[in-house]
């Protein structure tokens, strides 16, 4: 390698330690990127230089930071228009999409009820064009885009990007939902599974910010959990880490969708819970229904939910005493439920899971409702450093103002946790 090139491949290594500080502070001062990053003070001027000449980092004062006397520092911090983040959330009924810019401000969010289960072409044309439709709406050069995240409602290959088993998501056999969205979106994508999503976005910005050790349960129409250990997503060998709805709980329990009897999912999963209340309601009871009868205070929905949480948190007992979490952030749609749900989950823990590990873990209820999944395709993203090494462009975006309500950082970039996503 010639002495130019070589120099050149330094220079971009220094930059993108400069972006990975500087998108992981939010705001900072140059000298504290100097010590941030390792890197001497000249070098980091020149490296800001560069970058404020493509508009990708830019100069403010940041009064409420600056408590001392005298002159107060410059402060930098990632321009809105560095890069731009793609989310998709395919969920069994329901596709989400969502732009964010590389510090997790959502600036774009549309979403549409479809057969995700059943038709995977479908659930990929309908993303591809919601996404197509946000670019237009924000005024997004899609050549910006410098990565896409994507989390489907099953277990995920990481080695293929495909859904790990055929069984929970029959319609999705044998695609590379990775290569697709690449092709069809012109970006690099990174699929992960629903629950794991959750628990990265609620770990970043919702009920587990600031803890190191948490487990994300998602109660839906399935059962699954995500895991972030030492601040990092746990996959496991497979993809299969926190499969929790799989542990076997009933021998001769019902034949479960992946094959086997009495898993977890049998008896605490929505189908599950609506079923047991068919003979007493006298008709096929919907989640709607269910959610509300408990929020009535019935009392036959009610005990049918505790039950569910008592046996979630059977399995979770072990779950706490094999990986010790500070938090467990119970998520997904019977999370609606509220208390006769935690409450179960919590009472089983306290019986049968070690003192200790009983007492370092608080369970409490996601904050992020159902954006949890998509705010974790949106963070696969702008936490992982790939996405700085397509920050590689003079043109820039400009993001129109955002929109009330729909808009913003749900909890801010300062306190996310930074995960290798790849
Ligand atoms: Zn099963």
């Amino acid at each position: 390698m010639d002495e130019e090139r070589s120099e050149g491949v330094l220079r971009q290594r220094n930059r993108v330690r400069l972006l990975d500080a500087l998108r992981h502070e939010g705001t900072a001062s140059r000298s504290e990127l100097a010590r941030l990053t390792g890197l001497s003070r000249t070098t980091v001027g020149s490296l800001v230089s560069d970058l404020q000449a493509r508009g990708i980092v830019i100069e403010h004062d940041d009064g409420e930071r600056h408590t001392g006397r005298g002159r107060p520092p410059v402060y930098l911090s990632l321009d809105r228009s560095a890069g731009v983040a793609v989310g998709i959330d395919f969920d069994h009924d329901r596709v989400r999409v969502a732009l964010a810019d590389l510090s997790s401000n959502v600036v774009g969010e549309d979403d549409t009820e479809i057969d995700v289960d059943h038709s995977a072409a479908n659930a990929i044309d309908a993303a591809v064009e919601m996404v197509g439709g946000l670019h237009a709406t924000a005024d997004v050069d899609e050549a910006r885009v410098v990565g896409v995240g994507v989390g489907l409602p099953g277990p995920i290959d990481r080695l293929t990007g495909t859904v790990g088993s055929t069984f929970i998501l029959p319609g999705w056999a044998g695609i590379k939902a990775q290569d697709v969205l690449a092709e069809r979106l012109g970006a690099r994508v990174q699929v992960d599974n629903d629950a794991n999503l959750g628990a990265l976005a609620e770990a970043s910005f919702g009920a587990g910010r600031g803890l190191s050790d948490v487990v994300y349960v998602r109660l839906g129409s399935g059962v699954g959990a995500g895991l972030v250990l030492g601040g990092r997503l746990h996959h496991g060998a497979g993809g299969l880490a926190g499969e929790i709805g799989h542990v076997q709980v009933r021998p001769d329990g019902a034949v479960c969708r992946c094959g086997n009897r009495g898993c977890l999912e049998t008896i605490a999963a929505e189908g599950a819970l609506r079923a047991l209340l068919r003979p007493a309601r006298g008709h096929d009871v919907t989640r709607r229904e269910l959610l509300s009868l408990v929020a009535s205070g019935d009392l036959g929905s009610t005990r049918v939910v505790n039950d569910a949480g008592l046996a979630v948190g059977r399995v979770l007992a072990d779950l706490c005493n094999a990986v010790n979490p500070e938090a467990l952030i119970v998520g997904g749609e019977l999370a609606e439920a509220g208390e006769p749900l935690l409450g179960g989950i919590r009472e089983a823990i306290d019986r049968y899971a070690l003192p200790g590990a009983a007492r370092a873990v608080k369970v409490v209820h996601g904050e992020l409702g159902e954006r949890a999944e998509l705010l974790g395709a949106l963070a696969l993203v702008t936490q992982s450093t790939d996405s700085l090494h397509a920050i590689d462009s003079e043109t820039v975006v400009q993001f129109p103002d955002p929109a009330p309500g729909r808009t913003g950082c749900p909890a801010g970039g300062k306190e996310a946790v930074v995960a290798e996503t790849s």
